[in-house]
């Protein structure tokens, strides 16, 4: 199931959200320092014993690595890195998808339940809104559409996209019941 809901990503009691981090993943501003600041310095601890596959860069753009939570009500954060907007022919639609996507199969891997999402790159990092709102969306679908044919009887993944203003809070809204009209 995708829920879009419009909150503040730190204070979700789920089992894990995803971090819109950088390269280094040792913070920085937006949602990545909200997250560490809530986290507490834990988690900075965490991100600094993630092996660095080349100087400086822990996680590459479009992949994803998880730690715990802390102090955070979340078990888990996966943190991932959007890509920087420029222009939009530069490979940024396939990273931008490749995060949800590997992000996604790490919650799966740790048996998460619930995963809750930022709107990845559309702050600092410039993507525009719609069209990284119709990527967020179709990677959960194709994600659970997927996963579902192999559960068994099992619970659902809840997949949270969880908004930070208002004006994102219903673009996503508008576009998620345009998708699912689609559909049937
Ligand atoms: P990026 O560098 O990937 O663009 P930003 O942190 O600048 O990351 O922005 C990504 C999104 O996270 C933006 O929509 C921003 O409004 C949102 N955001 C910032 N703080 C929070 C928060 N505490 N909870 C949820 N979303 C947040």
């Amino acid at each position: 199931m995708i829920k879009i809901i419009h909150s503040d990503i730190t204070t979700l009691p789920v089992d894990a959200i995803v971090n819109a981090a950088n390269e280094r993943m040792l913070g920085g501003g937006g949602v990545d320092g909200a997250i560490h600041r809530a986290a507490g310095p834990d988690l900075y601890k965490a991100c600094l014993t993630v092996p660095e596959v080349r100087p400086g860069v822990r996680c590459p753009t479009g992949e994803a690595r998880i730690t715990p939570g802390y102090r955070l009500p979340a078990r888990w954060v996966i943190h991932t890195v959007g890509p920087v907007w420029r222009g939009g022919t530069h490979g940024e639609p396939e990273k931008l998808a490749a995060c949800y996507r590997n992000s996604l199969a790490l919650a799966a891997e740790h048996a998460c339940r619930s995963v809750a999402f930022p709107c990845i790159s559309t702050g600092v990092y410039g993507y525009p809104l719609e069209p990284a709102a119709r990527i967020a969306i179709r990677e959960a679908r194709e994600f659970l559409a997927h996963t579902e044919a192999q559960r068994h009887g099992e619970r659902e993944m809840e997949v949270v996209i969880c908004c930070f203003s208002e004006r994102d809070f219903n673009v996503y809204n508008t576009l998620l019941t345009q998708e699912v009209s689609h559909d049937y």
